[in-house]
């Protein structure tokens, strides 16, 4: 352990399910690790949609909830049986801290991964959720060969443009959606090649394919455009659906993806794809080399003050983002 652990960490809690005025900034106890944890000073944390639905109530939890699941920062205590890690090194993790909207966390040791001094620490910081989802999605859920047209929604979010530029570099061609002409530049930006509105999205994916439609549609958006994206699909086409912007989509008749063409649907999520260390650092690696070759650039939308995340989770909740936002503490 080091000399001078901190005594207390400030963190933005939720005190119950409900809307962002649920959120209160409190001192608490610093967290103490565990053998194998790493503790870790926030330089910056990730905020995702999934804290959205756990501030609501959607997801069970237990309040008062300190959020937070993402985050980059220096080790500050390591503890015991920990190998692999020293004081004073940056890291960096995906999906399994707790409570990153803090000013410390603690991360396991094994799902913690060093950042190279090339990247900086809001890099790190809005790297890792977004960029190892866009990772799976396009290299193991489905995997996309160069040359190939595949529709992809929200294309100015934060996930949206990372599958975009992931995708451009492998040779693909990207459709996607947005909601307003200013989102629909900074999903140009990224280097979609159409840039559709939602209304109607099916028929633009079939005039662009010459009616053959997509062999994949990545959507994150859910229940508002999962039929149009099963619509949009080619025969024996893949549906990935990975999220729920708009809501959850209802449950599915089977007999209808073989009225359809005898499509493949799958419901990944993150920690599906992140199995043991070296598929953590096989998808880390590349994403790290991505951002250094600049393949990949990552859109900072909004960096607000820890004790603002009511703040972020409004705007991300409505809609009013774009890009990767940010807890700095
Ligand atoms: P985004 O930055 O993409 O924000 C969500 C976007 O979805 C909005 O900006 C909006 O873009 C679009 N959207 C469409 N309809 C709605 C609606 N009714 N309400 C709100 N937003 C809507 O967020 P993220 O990049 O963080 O996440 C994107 C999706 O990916 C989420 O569903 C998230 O849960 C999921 N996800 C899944 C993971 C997994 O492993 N399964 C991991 C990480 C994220 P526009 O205005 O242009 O429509």
């Amino acid at each position: 352990f080091e000399e001078d652990l901190p005594q207390t960490a400030r963190v933005t809690r939720a005190r119950q399910a409900g809307g962002v005025e649920v959120f209160e900034s409190v001192e608490v106890s610093a967290p103490v690790p565990e053998s194998n944890q790493l503790l870790v000073k926030t330089a910056a944390a990730g905020v995702n949609f999934i804290e959205t639905y756990q501030r609501s109530g959607v997801y069970p939890v237990q309040y008062p909830f300190t959020p937070g699941v993402e985050g980059a920062g220096e080790i500050v205590a390591v503890g015991e049986n920990v190998e692999n890690f020293s004081l004073g090194q940056r890291i960096t993790t995906s999906e399994a801290a707790t409570g990153t909207y803090s000013t410390h966390f603690l991360v396991d040791a094994a799902k913690a991964v060093l950042v190279p001094d090339a990247v900086s620490d809001e890099q790190a910081a809005a790297l890792p959720l977004q960029g190892v989802t866009a990772h799976y999605l396009i290299n193991s859920t489905y995997k996309v060969s160069p040359g190939q047209t595949v529709l992809t929604h929200a294309g100015a979010g934060g996930v949206g443009q990372v599958l975009t530029q992931l995708l451009k570099a492998k040779g693909a061609r990207v459709i996607t959606t947005t909601s307003s002409p200013e989102k629909a530049k900074i999903a140009q930006a990224a280097g979609a090649d159409y840039v559709l509105e939602y209304q109607g999205f099916a028929e633009k994916v079939h005039e662009i394919t010459k009616g053959e439609g997509v062999p994949v549609v990545y959507d994150g958006v859910g229940k508002d455009t999962f039929t149009g994206s099963l619509d949009s699909l080619a025969v024996r086409g893949t549906m990935v659906l990975f999220g729920g912007a708009s809501g959850q989509v209802p449950p599915l008749d089977l007999q209808d993806l073989n009225r359809r063409g005898g499509l493949y649907v799958t419901r990944p999520a993150v920690n599906w794809y992140l199995r043991n260390i070296e598929e953590r650092n096989w998808r880390f690696t590349e994403l790290f080399a991505a951002l250094t070759k600049g393949e990949l650039r990552l859109d900072i939308g909004g960096s607000y003050p820890l004790a603002e995340a009511a703040r972020a989770q409004d705007d991300l909740e409505n809609r009013r983002t774009t890009g990767k936002l940010l807890l700095v503490p």
